[in-house]
């Protein structure tokens, strides 16, 4: 499923970012071309002033003269004196005679004009000019019109575009290089981008399925006890049914302490757990927690100390139900995986600055290995499976516990073997 929703999410983010970036590429690509087409048609127009400056000087009109302003190649010149092709025209190719004669019927029939006042005896008109032909070029074209003593004069100038359709062509290809690979880039960042946002959702998930089985597996055992426990009693005799009636509540009961940690932590997981902070004494606290664990450790035939420092602890800022529910929790497990005669120690320490409940046994110890994982949902050490009532989600209620103070949890080796585990406020 997860790969799915992947696969359509990074679609989606590709889709919509190539899409915002060809959008803005092409846009600027427009704004670019155009003022690209008005600075080289400025150009021009700026060459022609100059041109008819130098045009307006001459007396005689010169082959030499017309040569220079060709400048090698770069305008094609053709000159019409008194209605009559000057003799200069015949320099042109073919081609350029029939691309002169569409331009003057392009001239004659769109852009011809005349002087505004009868004053000016030069006048000229600037045009892009596309030649007929299939495959012809573009050209920027200037028509000057002198009026003379030896009558009217005109000269065409056609300046090709070519060089600019180059630039332009170029600067497209480049573009559409970039965008590709801008595309490429942006397809593999929504894939990894997409890929982390859902990992933790992925990671929850699994986490969940996980919990779910876990749950149904320890419930399985109790109700598979209480069943058979059941129909056993009803056809048990008096005394012995008895018998099986206590199992059945044991079991029930271990069933709703179940139920009831698995709800604690689905309120956890969901941060609708309530902290009620107030300022507690952390020596009474343990002091409580001591006293109510004194006959189990002596049932069980532990020995079981108490060492508070001689200083005053100051305050400490906590919820002090759910900070006893910490200390039983590591307390059960000290007493559980302390075989008879070992030793339970709840200790407390103030450096200063941190509060620190340290509960240290000399049982069977945690192999470093599995130190992470035991505050994990449901896991159990291999030693610790066999014991009966405990579920693994003992330490995991106690680092949400912990976690919600913003304290820290934490689990060392006891010298000369067993565990200690340290809560810091
Ligand atoms: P459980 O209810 O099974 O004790 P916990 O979450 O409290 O669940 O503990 C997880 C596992 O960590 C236990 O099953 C056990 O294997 C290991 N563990 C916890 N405390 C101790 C301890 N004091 N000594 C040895 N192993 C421990």
């Amino acid at each position: 499923m997860f790969r799915k929703v992947h696969v359509r999410l990074a679609a989606l983010c590709a889709g919509i970012t190539i899409l915002i970036l060809l959008v803005m590429s092409c846009g600027y690509l427009y704004i670019s071309e155009r003022s690209l087409h008005t600075s080289s048609f400025a150009s021009f127009q700026n060459d022609m002033d100059t041109l008819i400056g130098s045009l307006e000087q001459q007396t005689i009109i010169t082959h030499e003269w017309l040569t220079r302003i060709e400048d090698n190649g770069k305008y094609l010149i053709n000159v019409i004196d008194n209605g009559i092709p000057f003799l200069y025209n015949e320099r042109n190719t073919p081609e350029q005679k029939q691309l002169f004669e569409t331009a003057w019927d392009v001239y004659d029939n769109r852009f011809k004009v005349e002087p505004l006042f009868s004053a000016y005896d030069t006048w000229h008109m600037e045009y892009p000019f596309s030649s007929a032909e299939e495959n012809g070029n573009d050209y920027y074209a200037c028509v000057i019109t002198s009026e003379r003593n030896t009558g009217t004069f005109q000269v065409m100038i056609l300046c090709s575009m070519k060089p600019l359709l180059m630039q332009i062509r170029t600067q497209r290809l480049l573009f559409l290089g970039l965008n590709l690979l801008a595309s490429v880039a942006l397809a593999l960042f929504s894939w990894y981008f997409t890929r982390q946002l859902l990992r933790p959702l992925e990671e929850n998930q699994r986490q969940q399925t996980q919990f779910i089985a876990s749950a149904s597996h320890e419930l399985r055992t109790p109700l598979a006890v209480i069943l058979s426990c059941a129909s056993a009693s009803i056809r048990a005799p008096g005394e012995e049914r008895m018998h099986f009636l206590e199992s059945i509540q044991s079991e029930g009961l271990r069933m709703s302490r179940l139920i009831d940690d698995m709800l604690l932590l689905t309120k956890a997981g969901d941060c609708r757990w309530s902290i009620r902070k107030e300022s507690a004494e952390p020596d009474t606290l343990l002091l409580d927690t001591f006293e109510a664990f004194e006959p189990v450790a002596a049932e069980r035939s532990i020995r079981f100390l108490i060492e508070l420092p001689d200083e005053a602890v100051p305050p400490v800022s906590c919820d002090p139900e759910r900070i006893r529910q910490v200390l039983s929790i590591l307390l059960h497990n000290a007493l559980s995986y302390t075989p008879e005669g070992g030793l339970v120690r709840l200790r407390l320490l103030y450096d200063g600055k941190n509060t620190k409940f340290l509960v240290t046994d000399n049982g069977i110890g945690i192999p470093d290995e599995e130190k992470k994982k035991i505050f994990e949902r449901f896991y159990r050490t291999d030693q610790a499976r066999s014991e009966k009532g405990h579920f693994g989600l003992g330490l995991c209620i106690a680092a949400e516990i912990i976690k919600a103070h913003h304290g820290r949890i934490k689990v060392s080796d006891t010298p000369g073997g067993g565990s200690t585990f340290t809560v810091v406020l």
